[in-house]
């Protein structure tokens, strides 16, 4: 792969100069690698998930003035002063969740639609709420061009979850909560998992997988320091 990607970067790009945003992608996906290997335990990220991401436009969900770094490991800002993820966090959330086919998804936190497209590539249904409605207006139109069948948008307050389609196998919430909400856990199903970034500020969020057993207990395991845009809440 990095045979073929260099010499195709050394076509767009010649002035020294000009790589300096490649070197720094470079180094962080470095930064990305080395730091996150040791604590996450997940080594090799499950082929499902890596041809999901191989499959999916990301460049036709995110807002036009960001395409050309669609594909750069780094978070892209889509508007509204949200960000998308970068993909190594996408694929290693994703990773985490642990989605089978005949699964039924909620997801907290559509932004631009492309984490709700990839898990839409391996699971039966995806439901998905936004709280900022332009996001989500934005977000169901472009997965409908892109023909996601299976993929349910709403604009709302995720705190909420989204009882009328509860239980839900999964639960992933793509932006940072000081608390896991209670309204998710409910709405899990017993063998369910969640996974969510969850600490104090949203520089101090650590990626949260949290399983609930056959009997409804909780068991929560702390992968990975992240950081998140916050998972904000409606007024009244
Ligand atoms: N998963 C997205 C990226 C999410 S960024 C993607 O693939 O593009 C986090 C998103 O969560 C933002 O768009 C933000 O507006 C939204 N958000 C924050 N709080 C929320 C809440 N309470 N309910 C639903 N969405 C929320």
């Amino acid at each position: 792969m990095r045979r073929l990607l260099l010499p195709l970067a050394a076509c767009f790009l010649t002035a020294a100069s000009e790589r300096a945003f490649d070197r720094e992608i470079m180094v962080l996906t470095i930064e990305n690698i080395a730091a996150t290997a040791g604590p996450t335990g997940v080594r090799r990220i499950d082929p499902a998930v890596v041809q999901a991401m191989r499959k999916v436009p990301r460049h036709r969900l995110v807002p036009e003035g960001v395409r050309a770094q669609a594909y750069a490991n780094r978070p892209l800002a889509i508007g509204y002063e949200q960000t998308i993820s970068q993909p190594y966090i996408v694929a290693l959330m994703t990773h985490l969740l642990d989605a089978e086919p005949d699964h039924v998804v909620l997801e907290v936190g559509t932004g631009s639609g492309y984490q709700a497209a990839v898990l839409a590539e391996l699971v039966r249904q995806v439901y998905t709420i936004e709280i900022v409605e332009p996001l989500a207006a934005r977000a169901k139109q472009q997965l409908a061009e892109l023909g996601y069948r299976n993929v349910t948008v709403r604009a709302g307050d995720g705190y909420a979850g989204w009882p009328e389609h509860a239980p839900f196998d999964r639960i992933i919430v793509t932006a940072g909560a000081s608390h896991v909400p209670k309204p998710l856990i409910a709405q899990l199903r017993p063998g369910g998992r969640m996974v969510i970034p969850v600490g104090r500020t949203s520089n101090t969020l650590d990626l949260t997988v949290i399983e609930k057993d056959r009997s409804g207990r909780l068991k929560r395991r702390k992968l990975l320091p992240v950081a998140f845009v916050p998972l904000t809440r409606s007024r009244g």
